[in-house]
């Protein structure tokens, strides 16, 4: 998977690039990220990338032509990138949503930051617009990354002898608790099946724990996968 971020602050990238799972997925060859520095693609002579909004109001907002232009670039390296923008008005990310971007081979990703872009990025540039939730930060690098690591933990060979089957959504529910050593902490012990070795039984306790996590955590994903599988008989 390459990934190649639009952004006024590469050096925020160094966080994902240097360190844990997924600069290992670099060095293993299994994804690449490239940042490129919007402002190497402005026609001013100051670099400028922003001007103020028509109709007035507080903020800037990010021009139409360095996009464009960055845009062409990537572009003309990997002419079947999906163009993502990171907007709060975007499709919510989820499970699902990063199981469909994992099956993509490139994803360029534009980072906003003051008011956003003009609308004509959005018109005419870009393939979608995805959001990390409902509520606005103050530029899409942290929704960029959460997006690149999300769907990096599901390209094969990412997590090594991890697997991203037994975490949370993958099988609808929620993951079950998980312990490690010692055995006892400020009088806290850890369940009496797990120390048993028998595998049959900790596996039965983990489904039955998962579900229980849902009920408690998360409600609304059993009724969700309910309500699919009514639909499902009904069709
Ligand atoms: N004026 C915009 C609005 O209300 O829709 C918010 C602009 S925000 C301060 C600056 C940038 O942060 C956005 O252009 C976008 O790239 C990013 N951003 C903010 N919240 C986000 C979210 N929930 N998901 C993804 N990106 C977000």
């Amino acid at each position: 998977m390459i990934f190649d971020v639009i952004t006024l602050f590469p050096q925020m990238f160094s966080a994902l690039k240097d360190e844990g799972v997924i600069a290992r997925g670099i060095k293993k060859s299994l994804l690449s990220i490239n940042t490129w520095q919007l402002r190497d693609f402005s026609d001013k002579s100051h670099r400028n990338i922003d001007d103020s909004p028509y109709g007035g109001g507080a903020g800037m907002v990010m021009q139409v032509q360095p996009i464009r232009k960055c845009i062409k670039k990537i572009k003309q390296k990997n002419p079947a990138t999906q163009v993502i923008y990171l907007s709060p008005q975007g499709q919510k990310l989820n499970h699902n949503l990063v199981l469909e971007l994992a099956e993509l081979k490139a994803i360029t990703l534009l980072c906003g930051r003051y008011e956003g872009v003009d609308e004509r990025v959005i018109e005419s540039d870009i393939d979608r617009e995805i959001s990390i939730g409902d509520f606005v930060i103050s530029g899409g690098e942290l929704a960029a990354m959460v997006l690149i690591d999300s769907v990096s933990r599901q390209i094969s060979g990412v997590l090594g002898n991890q697997n991203s089957l037994a975490d949370s959504f993958a099988q609808g529910l929620l993951d079950y608790p998980h312990y490690t050593r010692p055995e006892t902490v400020d009088g806290q012990g850890v369940p009496e099946v797990l120390l048993s070795g028998h595998q049959a039984k900790i596996d039965t306790w983990r489904k039955e724990k998962s579900f229980e996590n849902t009920q408690n955590k998360r409600p609304d994903l059993l009724y969700n996968s309910l309500r699919l599988k009514q639909k499902r008989k009904i069709l």
